[in-house]
């Protein structure tokens, strides 16, 4: 794999993967651009160079079909502002070769939604899994996937990914298209590094103390994370919807609370594990249960083990958040997903905001803290304080992955 701190693209034509799905209004207009600023350093190291660009993304879930409302035109002005210089489209990204070749150095070219063809994705469409001929479906498919992603590679002399967002997809143009260029000619983008090296500080490089914040909906998405942390944190705060799962296990009475009545055992064996550990497992203690699920429901404080009949547990209690945040200011190491409560409405978003404040304490003396996976990103961008802590991860379920101890295979890819 070559590093693109040393590469020299003068001359080259570079395709890079980028993560260009951002949101639009029901106008097609871009409404949070940090996708597109967040690849600016890898591409203005490529045009600075003297490089081309090709730039290819995904929009959305097009499933394989051509489908205006995710078209990637509707975005080719915010890339050109980005650059700052005019930016070329074309229209169909398995038939850009002479688009591509007309480049001169310092243009750049937008190649359209990558999974307008199913071959991105690599899966058959139409055909169910329990079908017989799925299999030889499935065959096929990989093998035109095969041949979509030579098309890609052969527009250009040098591949870049720097789509972390879609790492943990064995897609063709995040990872089969690496196949299609020597290790010289293949490497992984800056923002790419940057995630690679927050990850490696979490689970590698650990200050401690090493606290973990998790939170969200349910433990049965969290618990591959949570076993590999298990084996790694000090502090180990789960909240959010989960921790009713765990005070019904038990013994609780949860009211109406989210609950994964499934789950109880899985929850006690957490419990055993962080004990056998020695692992400060945080739970829940106190709630602010609400009588509906909205905003303007009535609320009470009580125990998460004893809530009123009909009543649901929407925020962690002002005890519980007394016990996360002395488990969060002395971290030197911190990790947090998952919000605990429902964040979205603004009165129960209180919990959420408590544990973001006491990480930028905790940043401030010095901690190293990651926040990631789609909505405590959303948390600390509601609360104003993505540039308080020390890293954001553009990546949901890459960054769990990656954080669960997988090999992401669009890093494997260049990095083979
Ligand atoms: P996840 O995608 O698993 O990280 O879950 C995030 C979602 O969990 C957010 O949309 C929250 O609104 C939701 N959530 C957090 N706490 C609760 C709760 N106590 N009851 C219902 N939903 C919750």
């Amino acid at each position: 794999m070559a590093s693109i701190d040393n590469y020299n693209f003068d001359g080259k034509k570079a395709i890079v993967r980028v993560d260009f799905n951002v949101p639009l209004d029901e106008n097609g207009h871009v409404t949070d651009d940090t996708r597109i600023r967040g690849a600016l350093p890898t591409l203005k190291k490529i045009l600075d160079d003297g490089g081309t660009l090709i730039l290819m993304s995904h929009m959305g879930k097009p499933k394989g079909k051509v489908n205006p409302k995710f078209s990637l035109a509707q975005i080719r002005e915010d890339v050109a502002k980005a650059l700052g210089r005019d930016v070329k489209f074309a229209d169909d990204c398995a038939k850009a070769a002479e688009a591509a070749k007309d480049l001169k150095p310092g243009e750049v070219l937008l190649l359209e939604n990558l999974r307008f063809y199913p071959e991105e994705e690599g899966k058959p469409v139409g055909i169910d899994k329990a079908d017989p001929a799925y299999a030889e479906a499935a065959k096929a498919m990989k093998e035109s996937q095969k041949e979509f992603a030579k098309t890609l590679a052969s527009y250009a002399d040098v591949y870049v990914n720097d789509a972390f967002g879609t790492a943990h997809r064995k897609h063709a143009s995040t990872a089969v298209v690496a196949d299609y260029f020597d290790d010289d000619h293949k490497m992984l983008g800056f923002l790419m590094e940057k995630e690679v090296q927050a990850v490696d500080n979490i689970l590698k490089d650990i200050k401690r103390p090493f606290t973990a914040i998790m939170g969200g909906s349910k433990v049965s998405t969290k618990i591959g994370i949570i076993e590999n942390l298990m084996e790694k944190v000090d502090n180990l705060i789960l909240c959010g919807g989960m921790t009713y799962t765990f005070a019904k296990a038990q013994g609780g009475k949860i009211g109406t609370s989210i609950c994964e009545d499934d789950k109880l055992d899985l929850a006690l064996d957490i419990i055993k594990k962080a004990k056998e550990k020695g692992v400060n497992l945080v739970l829940g203690f106190d709630c602010v249960a609400a009588d509906a699920f909205s905003n303007d429901a009535h609320q009470t404080v009580c125990s998460v083990m004893d809530i009123p009949e009909g009543w649901q547990g929407l925020d962690a209690g002002p005890v519980s958040l007394a016990e996360f945040t002395n488990a969060i200011i002395p971290a030197k190491t911190i990790l947090w997903n998952g919000p605990t409560g429902v964040f979205e409405f603004d009165n129960f978003a209180t919990g959420s905001k408590v544990i973001a404040e006491a990480i930028v304490e905790a940043t401030k003396n010095g901690a190293f803290s990651l926040i990631g996976g789609g909505d405590s990103v959303a948390c600390v961008n509601k609360f104003g304080f993505a540039d308080q802590v020390s890293y954001v991860s553009t990546g949901g379920g890459a960054l769990l992955e990656a954080i669960e101890g997988k090999v992401l295979p669009g890093i494997a890819a260049v990095k083979k």
